[in-house]
């Protein structure tokens, strides 16, 4: 796709037509945990379908690479920003609904802790795991995030969801998908990153909320104790096939960077957790190039000791080639 070319007098423009909802040069690093990266040449806060309805007109009208930020918490933006528009949602995107005596609907930009805890405390359970993970309920069903032995998929039955690409046959219309049409799988769904989840329904058993609030504790604890605080993405690698979960003798990521050394390791102000090797620390001043190099630099280095080549798991926005542009 050819892309419109963002200059200054078309962003004035488009923050003109699209007044008090999209603004220009929005800067993205406090969007993310990482805290690092420029700016959004576009960037609007979606707070109902009104809103939502004035960016179907924006992007027919301009072509605009979209990018749709959760929590930011699995999320590196270059330290020259997202030339195109970023999307945060908010507001009663943020909802949860009790649509039957076990499912509950939770609108994308619901917390995923949140949620855990709503359902919780509603008798539910299948969702505690998700306590531990600090991202949105839309940016979770994308990742197909997990742990603690579970996953957005176990529980998952469907997600409303929006194509923002005009060529797209279904651009503009929400349209209901059964979890089984999202390919999900460790760490991965088949979503574009020009779909917006709108929301997502869970199908939770019934369950004992004191048991329920009590195992949410437990799993607070562990994370607490077992990764760090501060700036990071959390893993930013994902597991090798086949390792990394408590019935595996392969070695998970962390496992392999801790074998190469590399626990510690420090490019710039990014740093390997001395705490979980798969935990990239960024210091205050970190650039995103830092954290880049310091990913290349593990993915060499475990290449070269073990022959295995790690994945990120963290997504990368705004690295694209600037001929795209
Ligand atoms: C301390 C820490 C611990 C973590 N532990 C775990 C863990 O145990 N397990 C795990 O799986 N992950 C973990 N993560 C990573 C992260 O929290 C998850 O991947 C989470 O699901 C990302 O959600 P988010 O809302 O922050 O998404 P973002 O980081 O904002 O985005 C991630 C991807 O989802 C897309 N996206 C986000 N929202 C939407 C939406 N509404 N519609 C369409 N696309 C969207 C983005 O464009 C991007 O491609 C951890 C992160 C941290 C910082």
């Amino acid at each position: 796709m050819k892309y419109t070319h963002l200059h200054d007098e078309k962003l004035e423009k488009i923050c003109e037509t699209y007044q008090g909802l999209v603004r220009a040069n929005v800067p993205l690093a406090p969007f993310t945990t990482f805290k690092v990266g420029g700016p959004a040449k576009l960037f609007a806060e979606l707070a109902s379908q009104a809103d939502l309805i004035q960016i179907y007109d924006l992007v027919s009208t301009y072509q605009v690479p979209i990018l749709v930020i959760g929590n930011g918490s699995n999320l590196l933006v270059s330290d020259t920003g997202f030339r195109g528009l970023v999307l945060h949602l908010t507001g009663s995107f943020a909802e949860a609904k009790v649509l039957s005596e076990t499912t509950i609907e939770f609108g994308s930009a619901m917390s995923l802790p949140v949620a855990a805890r709503k359902s919780a405390q509603l008798s539910l359970t299948g969702l505690e795991w998700a306590v531990g993970v600090p991202g949105t309920v839309g940016g979770a069903v994308v990742m197909n995030a997990g742990g603690h032995g579970s996953q957005v998929s176990n529980t998952l039955s469907a997600i409303d969801v929006v194509s923002l690409n005009p060529l797209c046959k279904n651009f503009g219309n929400v349209v209901a998908q059964d979890v089984t049409e999202l390919a999900l799988s460790y760490r991965s769904s088949n979503l574009e990153s020009s779909d917006l989840v709108l929301a997502a329904r869970f199908k939770l058993e019934p369950g004992d909320s004191t048991k329920s609030l009590e195992t949410i504790r437990e799993i607070v604890a562990w994370r607490r104790a077992n990764q760090p605080g501060g700036q990071n993405c959390g893993s930013v690698f994902t597991n090798p096939q086949g390792a990394g979960n408590e019935f595996s003798e392969s070695p998970s990521a962390g496992e392999l960077i801790e074998r190469a050394g590399l626990k510690g390791a420090r490019v710039g102000r990014a740093q390997i957790s001395s705490k979980h090797a798969n935990f990239i620390q960024a210091d205050p001043g970190c650039l995103a190039g830092d954290v880049l190099a310091l990913i290349g630099e593990v993915q060499d280095a475990v290449k070269e000791r073990f022959s295995i080549w790690l994945e990120p798991e963290v997504k990368m926005a705004g690295f694209e080639d600037p001929k795209d542009y």
